[in-house]
């Protein structure tokens, strides 16, 4: 029997489905995405159940725990301090204040609490706090994550210490497409920083965002860029941008959202078992492209009805749609 899942020429064979490489080429990448849909979409499905049960989804809340005045200027970040869009500047919160959020997202369900800080980097004396915080968190029982900017290897240790499983820093797009968008830092910085976090024996969550502009071959770049991370990044959030008025990128064309389901199933079948989020974007996305979206491998979501300062759908949109898909949190 001809086991082929592919059209004639690419030569996908059942066998080679989800086995983990750190060697994807552009070519192969592109191929993908090049993939008729309804072949595309089985064999990021078959990757998918190969390593995870298709019907659980881990549940993340996002809270920002230092919100605006960032000196970095990423053009689709309404907390930069090059935008004007409103956003005011607050001071980074009390470590209870932390926990009593914390607290609340675990009544409501998640089983990572992820805290986000608006800086290029940390200073010291603000580590000290959110290693508090991050202790705080884990003593409640979640995995704890945060994105704070840069950090130094030292600085990696330190959140280690204090017990941090997961670290998001993103690499956002393509190397070629990365200075359309920031240009306060490098791709290279970025690397860095995931090498820290990496060495210090902590999870990465890394991703990046489509509906920038890019070209397709820029997603291509984008995802064999994250795909070539050795080991892979545990967890690979992808986001649809959200037009924020104020940004550079407030008028920028919407992505089709076939596309957008098509950059989460390459994700998937590049990094077999990594978890891949349908991250920022959900608020104005159709139900029908969420379900899209997990039948092509997301497995996780954030949980909330605020993403950083962006909206996301409340609680209750949510477990509207998980129990109409019959997902279930993945414990
Ligand atoms: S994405 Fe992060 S680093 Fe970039 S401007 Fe926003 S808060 Fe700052």
């Amino acid at each position: 029997m001809d086991d082929r899942i592919a059209p004639a020429g690419h030569e996908l064979r059942a066998a080679d489905l989800g086995i983990v490489r750190t060697d994807w080429t552009r070519a192969e990448v592109r191929a993908l995405f090049a993939l008729p849909f309804p072949d595309l979409i089985f064999r990021a499905q078959s990757v998918h159940r190969r390593h995870f049960d298709p019907t659980e989804v881990q549940i993340s809340t996002l809270l920002s725990i230092k919100t605006g005045g960032c000196p970095e200027d990423c053009a689709y970040c309404p907390q930069s301090v090059h935008y004007d869009t409103g956003v005011k500047a607050d001071k980074l919160m009390s470590v209870d204040a932390v926990r009593a959020e914390a607290t609340a997202a675990k009544n409501a369900g998640a089983g990572r609490f992820c805290m986000g800080a608006a800086w290029r980097e940390p200073k010291d004396r603000d580590l000290d706090k959110v290693c508090e915080m991050v202790a705080g968190v884990k003593a409640l029982g979640l995995e704890t994550c945060a994105t704070l900017g840069m950090l130094t290897s030292e600085q990696a240790r330190r959140l280690k210490a204090a017990g941090l499983d997961y670290y998001n820093h993103n690499l956002d797009t393509s190397p070629e497409h990365y200075g359309a968008i920031i240009t306060t830092r490098t791709y290279q910085d970025r690397l860095d920083t995931l090498d820290h976090v990496r060495a210090a024996g902590i999870h990465v969550c890394c991703g990046g965002i489509v509906g920038m502009g890019e070209s397709v071959e820029d997603r291509v770049g984008m995802i064999a860029t994250l795909a070539s991370l050795d080991p892979h990044p545990e967890s690979v959030p992808i986001n649809m941008l959200v037009r924020v008025a104020g940004t550079p990128l407030e008028t920028s064309a919407t992505i089709d959202p076939l596309d957008f389901v098509r950059t989460i199933a390459v994700a998937r079948i590049c990094m077999p078992k990594s978890t891949v989020r349908l991250s920022a974007g959900r608020e104005d996305m159709r139900e029908e492209t969420q379900a899209l979206c997990f039948l092509a491998g997301a497995n996780s979501i954030f949980y909330g009805p605020k993403l950083l300062t962006t909206p996301n759908p409340d609680c209750d949109r949510d477990r509207a749609l998980m129990d109409k898909l019959g997902l279930t949190p993945m414990s």
